[in-house]
């Protein structure tokens, strides 16, 4: 996990070792594993020389994966499992589609699927998986891995994403991320180089795998990348076009009812139809004991309702991200459902322009992951590349020991924030500037990452001075922080660069500590902010008394010496209601006191003027 540690600037990382990282492409259909070789990343075959590893795994004799697995599709469906990746993070009673499986455990469980094998879980399933890439990687790259970047749909939840973390660690892996899919896809399209663009870019995502559908709007914007908006449907995909031509082919065949052995290999057949359709114009359905013919036409109509659903999902993103169809330039196509034409023609149509494909869809999230995975190891190479999101939040300590953020957690990067200070005292000249990260209110909770001190701010009152900060996340994940003051332009900066050490615990804790203590930072937030502002009254009457204390009369001054002594009691104390009590109090005499100054500032100040010049400069 990146985070960030200080360094003396300008001083170049320190020459490092180069160490392996993967990236894992977990799908519901297909999984593969790529990594970086000779700076460009490629993905791994087995020992066969095949790249997708189907995600299958036969809980049988002999105990089989991938491709070895798939013939036990139709002979033994129950003990094989396909699509895995439905079921992760999921409970018995979320589980309502159409599976041969003998599942147990109770409703609101994670289910486990009855094998020969015993009881699995999805988790320990999708291990099995990751172990297998895991291997191949091993074999192929003849290195230990030391981390991996593992890919999931970007709407999955937490449990879904903790599952597959689970899953990854049983497997073994050294987990660097989990990155979503669609910014992966960006990654391996090099749209986060793309900075040398003077306009905002818009980019589409759209990613029809076998079981999921995702679309993600992602923007360029003055060599900046964000996601702009995600959407899209866990039980869409090319395993719904399969199930939309058996539909029609029992229909056509006057067929009611399917065995689960009749209908897994109806869903076979279906799928290669499906595929074969994508380079020729018309295929034979071979169904067992029965032909049929399907060609390009009737298979878009088939599936017309699971394309409408896609482009209705897009159309709600583009909504979502408030955008017009004419401001996406480029639309990238993943996943192996995008092979077929009738899904490209849809797209086209919608988009009204030529989506791109020019990297394999099914391996452009693997690649992407790759380039990550790489870069989160520390092979940072002089190059920019993308760190995809921030981990953890960065701000600055503002009065009273309080975290102000500037880029909150999971901001797409690279990224430049700024935001205005002012000065506390008057006649203030330096400021320091102290950056931490972490997600929790106060700075003794967070991680402190750096100090530096603004000098030369000319004297001003409190709250005059404009001090600009500015906190930018450059494509190498590198943050530098800078202050100027705008009205004499002294500027001070600091950079502070990446480290990879931190440990997934320590990233954890600093996660789970911002929930856990949210309620309780906020008290604690509404504690700090009131003395700050109670402080702030006293010094503000400080000053006036030092410069106006003559115009009380003994008692008045008594008065407001005995508020300001009681607010000052209160302050040692953690009490937020006797503090703003004692505040009104002060503010009761300090508020009097002031209009007494005023009045007399202003009899001094008539005393001046003629009655003609007053009454001209206000008139004119
Ligand atoms: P996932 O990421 O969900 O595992 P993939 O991106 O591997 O999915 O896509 C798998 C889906 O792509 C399957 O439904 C498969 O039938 C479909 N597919 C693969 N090749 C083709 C092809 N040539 N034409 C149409 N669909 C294809
Ligand atoms: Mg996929």
């Amino acid at each position: 996990m990146a985070l960030l540690q200080i360094a003396e600037p300008g001083q170049s990382s320190a020459p490092h070792e180069h160490r392996i990282a993967i990236g894992i492409d977990l799908g519901t259909t297909h999984s593969l594993v790529a990594t970086m070789r000779s700076g460009q990343a490629k993905v791994l075959p087995d020992e066969q020389g095949r790249v997708l590893l189907p995600s299958i795994v036969y809980y049988g004799a002999p105990l089989s994966y991938g491709e070895e697995a798939k013939p036990f599709i139709t002979q033994d469906p129950k003990n094989t499992i396909v699509s895995v990746k439905r079921f992760m993070g999921r409970s018995q009673a979320d589980i309502k589609f159409q599976h041969p499986y003998e599942l147990v455990g109770e409703a609101n469980e994670m289910p486990a699927f009855q094998t020969h094998a015993g009881a699995k879980t999805p988790v320990e399933i999708s291990a099995d998986i990751l172990k297998q890439l895991k291997i191949r990687a091993e074999k192929s790259i003849e290195q230990p891995i030391n981390g991996a970047v593992i890919t999931v749909p970007a709407y999955f939840d937490e449990a879904q994403r903790q599952a597959t973390r689970d899953a990854a660690q049983l497997a073994g892996l050294n987990v660097l991320r989990l990155l979503n899919e669609p910014t992966a896809a960006a990654v391996a399209y090099g749209l986060d180089q793309e900075s040398t663009l003077t306009t905002d870019r818009n980019y589409v995502i759209y990613d029809l795998g076998g079981g999921t559908f995702d679309v993600s709007i992602l923007r360029f914007s003055k060599g900046v990348f964000e996601v702009l908006a995600t959407g899209g449907h866990t039980a869409l995909g090319g395993d719904d076009l399969d199930r939309l031509i058996v539909k029609w082919a029992k229909q056509q065949l006057n067929i009611d009812t399917l065995s689960d052995i009749e209908y897994a290999h109806f869903m076979v057949a279906a799928r290669r139809a499906k595929e074969q359709l994508s380079d020729a114009a018309s295929v034979e359905l071979e169904l067992p004991n029965h032909q049929l013919a399907l060609d390009r036409p009737t298979f878009e109509r088939i599936i017309q309702v699971a394309l409408d659903h896609s482009i209705s999902v897009c159309k709600r993103v583009i909504r979502d991200a408030k955008l017009e169809l004419t401001d996406i330039h480029n639309v990238v196509l993943v996943g192996g459902s995008t092979r077929s034409y009738a899904v490209q023609q849809a797209v086209a149509r919608f988009f009204e322009q030529t989506p791109l494909c020019s990297i394999n869809p099914d391996e452009v999230v693997a690649i992407g992951a790759a380039i990550t995975a790489d870069q989160l190891i520390g092979n940072i190479k002089d190059g920019s590349l993308l760190l995809d999101v921030t981990p953890l939040s960065l701000g600055l300590e503002t009065m009273g020991g309080l975290v102000e953020r500037l880029i909150s957690r999971n901001t797409a990067i690279p990224v430049a924030r700024r935001q205005e200070f002012t000065t506390y005292q008057d006649g203030q000249t330096a400021m320091l500037i102290h950056v931490v990260q972490g997600e929790r209110d106060l700075v003794e909770h967070c991680r402190s990452l750096g100090r530096f001190v603004l000098h030369g701010i000319p004297p001003m009152t409190a709250g005059q001075a404009r001090i600009e900060v500015t906190f930018q996340v450059d494509a190498d994940g590198l943050l530098a922080v800078s202050a100027k003051e705008t009205t004499s332009g002294v500027e001070a900066r600091i950079d502070i660069k990446p480290s990879y050490g931190l440990a997934d615990q320590d990233m954890q804790r600093l996660l789970l500590e911002g929930f856990e203590y949210a309620a309780q930072d906020k008290e604690l937030r509404h504690l700090q902010e009131t003395k700050v502002e109670a402080q702030r009254e006293l010094e503000a009457l400080e000053q006036a008394l030092k410069a106006d204390q003559h115009l009380l009369e003994a008692s008045q001054l008594d008065a407001l010496e005995n508020a300001r002594t009681a607010l000052q009691a209160q302050l040692e104390t953690q009490d937020i209601k006797a503090i703003e009590q004692a505040v009104e109090q002060l503010k009761i005499y300090s508020d009097a006191f002031a209009a007494i100054r005023m009045n007399r500032h202003i009899d001094h100040a008539l005393k001046g003027t003629k009655l003609d010049d007053w009454s001209n400069s206000t008139s004119e």
